[in-house]
């Protein structure tokens, strides 16, 4: 008989929406050897492709099965450097589950048989940070006299820096927020990571010398020279993609219609939902609509469901998605868990105009039914509005997810630095070097929105190419 695969606990959807709780608890010991047991082992084993950093998925999954948890978690952290946030927050479903070989060839995500590779490392990262695992410190006295300057602390950031601080390079984070960790700390809720995982590796940063400066600008406070001038050999720009999309559509000022980047820094950074504690406020509607379908948009639904613990009334939240749930690419588990705590979803739907009071207040959304096309260049059908088919809604807030762009002010200011089309900075593929000398970038600055692993896979190699040019002088 085929091994079922191992469902992971979940808090129920009344329950959880209550509370800014992590919903998902991860497998215990048995449920990890279970799960590692499904795993076939195979000669050529797929899955390891879909990985951007190439995980030795395989051998730790074997390594579990012998109950050699130290030896898993060493062989996760030889390419990936957080897995107990990865294994939190990856989409597994598009990466390694999905060219797991039990997904069958061809399917758009990862087929329900597939390991679920993700909640296994999961259980690996954890357990390294419950038994205070360490890599080994690869001190190169040759590089403890040099200082490298990193821009940004998301992922690509914090990874970026870990990677050089272990070879005993002097290292200074920059950070224009006054909290470290990027959009794991201002965009991704502490019901999907909990913040103690990210304080612990922030902290284990700390602990390797790295010095980080919160609130500070660069760009703004300090140009790229001027460090330089204060004795930095090299700079890594990890400085994402934060800048809002709009719809362009009439009525998008009205009071009560947020970026969801607004929407969730306010709630996630500042700590809105727990005003006058914090002294961030947010208006939390009744009827709430949101416009997007990627994980932002989701995690935008699924906190404004959450903010009935201001006042306790709980909001109606619908989402509205201008192609099918088909196409929508958040990850698979974040669209069921807004069904079953209560979002309600309509596709093939085109905003076209929000409709205010008198007092500039959001009232109504006025919107376009669609049908889908032929394929576009994302590789997806196109959304085609239908004629005749406008639809009002009532809405008291509206909340736009519809895609972030890179963020501007350092490119702005730098003269000589190469970016593209969409102002995302161009770097050698190789080495991530920019088009200045000794100033390398990567994660969703580079290439546009991406994923958590990405940008860190991307951190990584300009890690190892500012070792290679630290070692060289
Ligand atoms: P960021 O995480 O954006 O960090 C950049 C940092 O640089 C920020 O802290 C910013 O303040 C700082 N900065 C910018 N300019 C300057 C400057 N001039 N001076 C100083 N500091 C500066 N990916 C997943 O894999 N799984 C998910 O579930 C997932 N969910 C997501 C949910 C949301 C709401 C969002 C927005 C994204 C999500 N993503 C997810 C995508 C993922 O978070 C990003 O791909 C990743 O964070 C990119 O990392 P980064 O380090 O390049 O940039
Ligand atoms: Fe899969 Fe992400 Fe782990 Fe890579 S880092 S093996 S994509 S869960």
């Amino acid at each position: 008989m085929k091994k079922e695969p191992i469902k992971v606990k979940e808090t129920e959807p009344l329950q959880r929406t209550a509370n800014f709780s992590e919903v998902v608890s991860g497998y215990t010991e048995g449920q990890t050897l279970k799960e590692a047991a499904r795993c076939l082992q195979c000669k050529n084993p797929t899955c390891i492709a879909g990985c951007p950093v190439g995980v030795d998925i395989k051998k730790f999954i074997f390594q579990i099965t012998q109950k050699d948890y130290d030896g898993a978690y060493f062989t996760v952290r030889e390419t990936n450097d957080f897995p107990s946030i990865c294994g939190r927050v990856c989409p597994a479903e598009y990466q390694c589950s999905k060219t797991c070989v039990l997904t069958k060839k061809g399917s758009p995500f990862a087929s329900e048989r597939a390991i679920n590779i993700h909640f296994l490392e999961r259980f690996v990262g954890d357990y390294g940070m419950k038994h205070n695992l360490e890599v080994s410190i690869q001190k190169n006295e040759r590089l403890t006299k040099q200082k490298v300057a990193v821009v940004g602390s998301g992922p690509a950031g914090l990874c970026c820096a870990g990677e050089l601080a272990r070879r005993g390079i002097k290292i200074v984070i920059f950070e224009s927020l006054h909290k470290p960790g990027g959009v794991l700390r201002y965009g991704i809720p502490p019901f999907r990571l909990p913040r103690d995982v990210l304080d612990f590796e922030i902290n284990y940063l700390k602990n390797l010398g790295v010095e980080i400066m919160p609130n500070f600008i660069v760009g703004k406070l300090k140009s790229l020279d001027e460090l330089f001038a204060e004795g930095f050999q090299a700079i890594f720009l990890g400085l994402g993609a934060g800048t809002p999309s709009f719809l362009g559509i009439s009525g998008e000022n009205f009071c009560n219609v947020y970026s969801a980047n607004e929407f969730l820094t306010r709630v996630n950074l500042m700590g809105a939902y727990k005003f006058p504690e914090f002294h961030t406020p947010i208006n939390v509607g009744k009827n709430i609509l949101v416009i997007g379908g990627g994980n932002t948009a989701m995690d935008a639904a699924r906190v404004a469901l959450r903010l009935q613990k201001i006042n306790g009334i709980r909001p109606n939240v619908t989402l509205f998605y201008r192609r099918t749930e088909n196409e929508m690419p958040a990850r698979r588990m974040e669209i069921e868990h807004a069904k079953e705590e209560g979002i309600k979803f309509q596709f093939l739907v085109k905003p076209e105009e929000f409709i205010g009071d008198n007092e500039g207040y959001v009232k109504r959304m006025r919107a376009l039914r669609c049908k889908l096309g032929e394929l576009d260049s994302s590789g997806r059908r196109r959304p085609l509005p239908i004629k005749g088919s406008d639809f009002e809604i009532d809405c008291d807030e509206a909340i736009i997810a519809i895609g972030l762009l890179a963020n501007q002010v350092l490119v702005k200011a730098t003269q000589n630095l190469k970016t593209d089309k969409y102002s995302d900075i161009v770097v050698n593929p190789e080495t991530m070097e920019t088009s200045i000398k000794r100033v390398y970038a990567g994660g969703d600055i580079v290439g546009g929105e991406g994923t958590v692993i990405e940008a860190m896979g991307m951190a990584k190699k300009a890690s190892q190419a500012i070792v290679e040019y630290l070692s060289r002088k």
